[in-house]
């Protein structure tokens, strides 16, 4: 009888983050200023809790977690059970031992809530009474929401209109844990008003909701602004899903060959993989990284240059791979997966060769299918971003049983998709109706 549930106890939570900066091969290329223009790096004190400033600029190989953030890990339902997805093995008829991590069990239903909670709880400390943020797919500003609503902050949520028009019931839950949400661009911000100016139908990207954003935060004293991927700060809090999952391994004495998850801007991959990657870097062990992407976004094969991360060009330059801050992208479902640049960290591991990455079409009948494979296996309805994991851990198992290989394959289901049934509408029950 294989055990299909690897869970751990409360008390075996980790109690501190693994920060992979000071184990990186060479030195992490640190943010910079433009050559013209007014100092960038300056006004960082301004925007965001000193507590994270002094963390992203960390190089200490473990950061303890605070009591009371372990305390609200646990109540979000920390730690989480990684699934041996026998299933789905079954169905596929693959050698492979396909295992799973359920960050879908988060309850705003995305893995954002790991680090939304301790940005929070930094924020209290210091006194601060508001944060400030953007979200494009909506799962970051929810999880922000609710980690403010349980800190008792107020937020401002400024909200791509190109997804926040169709995703009522997403407006509903961040409501509802109290945050005000705006429409991007917006008129409450100078860059907002700018563009809607030219265009009173823009639609914004997440370059520009950040804009706005920064520029609410900057004005306020008692704000600060939060970002919930990308950063190397978000990177070490989510490193969590990835100890949790060293930890539920070792228990059965297993290890990972291949490591899958989906990159937006970098956080559940990063968070997954990071603490294996430092395997990989420091003790060689052979494990292959796949990073899956959107070809409407697939940032990790674009330039590994000095970027802004915003579209006004007020943050600092970050050294990532990038597409260009001003391109704009198609909308796709999985709208989490498009964002110009990945994490400085993903992109200095991905230039130095440590991992790969596929992107999937653009018109997700593909991941969506595969989504739908996983449903009526495991029984659990992914995020749109999570099914580009899972496409790529089913394409990897069935390649093993072509080639008859015995690997062991670890990937995340980094959300639910309780909120995305349009998309499922779209992709696989409209589809499957017209062809009847
Ligand atoms: C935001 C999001 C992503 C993509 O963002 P990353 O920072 O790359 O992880 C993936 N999955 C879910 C469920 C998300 O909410």
């Amino acid at each position: 009888m294989v055990t299909t549930k690897i869970s751990l106890e409360v008390d075996e939570l980790p109690k501190r983050w693994y920060n992979i900066v000071p184990d990186l091969p060479t030195p992490l290329p640190p943010p910079k200023d433009p050559e013209k223009g007014a100092s960038r790096l300056q006004n960082l004190p301004d925007i965001f809790s000193m507590e994270v400033l002094k963390q992203e600029m960390s190089l200490d190989r473990y950061i303890p977690i605070p009591k009371q953030v372990r305390d609200l890990y646990i109540q979000a339902g920390r730690p989480r059970p990684l699934f041996r997805a026998k299933r789905l093995e079954k169905y596929l008829k693959t050698p492979a031992k396909l295992y799973y991590k359920s960050e879908f069990y988060s309850p705003t239903g995305s893995h954002k809530v790991n680090t939304a909670i301790p940005q929070a709880y930094y924020a209290k400390k210091q006194g601060i009474k508001r944060m400030v943020t953007e979200t494009g797919a909506g799962q970051w500003g929810t999880a922000l929401a609710y980690a403010c609503s349980l800190l008792d902050l107020d937020l401002t949520v400024y909200w791509v209109r190109a997804a926040s028009t169709w995703k009522k019931s997403r407006r509903h839950f961040m409501q509802l844990l109290g945050a005000k949400v705006f429409d991007s661009p917006s008129n409450h911000t100078q860059i907002g008003k700018e563009l809607l100016r030219k265009d009173p139908q823009h639609v914004g990207s997440l370059g520009i909701a950040i804009a706005e954003a920064v520029q609410d935060a900057q004005a306020d004293e008692t704000a600060v602004y939060s970002l919930g991927s990308v950063l190397n700060h978000v990177l070490l809090h989510q490193s969590i899903i990835g100890l949790e999952c060293q930890k539920q391994f070792k228990k059965i004495d297993t290890y990972p060959d291949v490591i899958i998850s989906c990159l937006g801007g970098g956080s559940n991959f990063g968070g997954l993989a990071i603490p294996f990657l430092r395997d990989s870097i420091k003790e060689k062990r052979p494990i292959r990284f796949l990073a899956t992407q959107s070809a409407a976004a697939p940032n990790l094969t674009g330039t590994y240059r000095y970027d802004y991360g915003d579209y006004a060009e007020q943050t600092p330059l970050l050294k990532m791979c990038t597409l260009g801050h001003r391109t704009s992208f198609k909308p796709i479902k999985a709208d989490g997966l498009r964002y110009h640049g990945a994490a400085p960290i993903i992109s200095a591991l991905r230039h130095q060769g440590f991992i790969d990455t596929i992107s999937y079409p653009q018109d997700e009948t593909y991941v969506f299918d595969k989504a739908k494979i996983f449903l009526q296996t495991e029984g659990f309805l992914p995020a749109p971003e999570s099914a580009y994991s899972i496409t790529a851990a089913i394409d990897e198992a069935i390649r093993c049983k072509r080639k008859r290989e015995h690997k062991t394959i670890l990937f995340n289901v980094s959300g639910h998709g309780f909120m995305d049934m349009e998309g499922y509408e779209e992709k696989i029950l409209r589809k499957n109706r017209s062809s009847q």
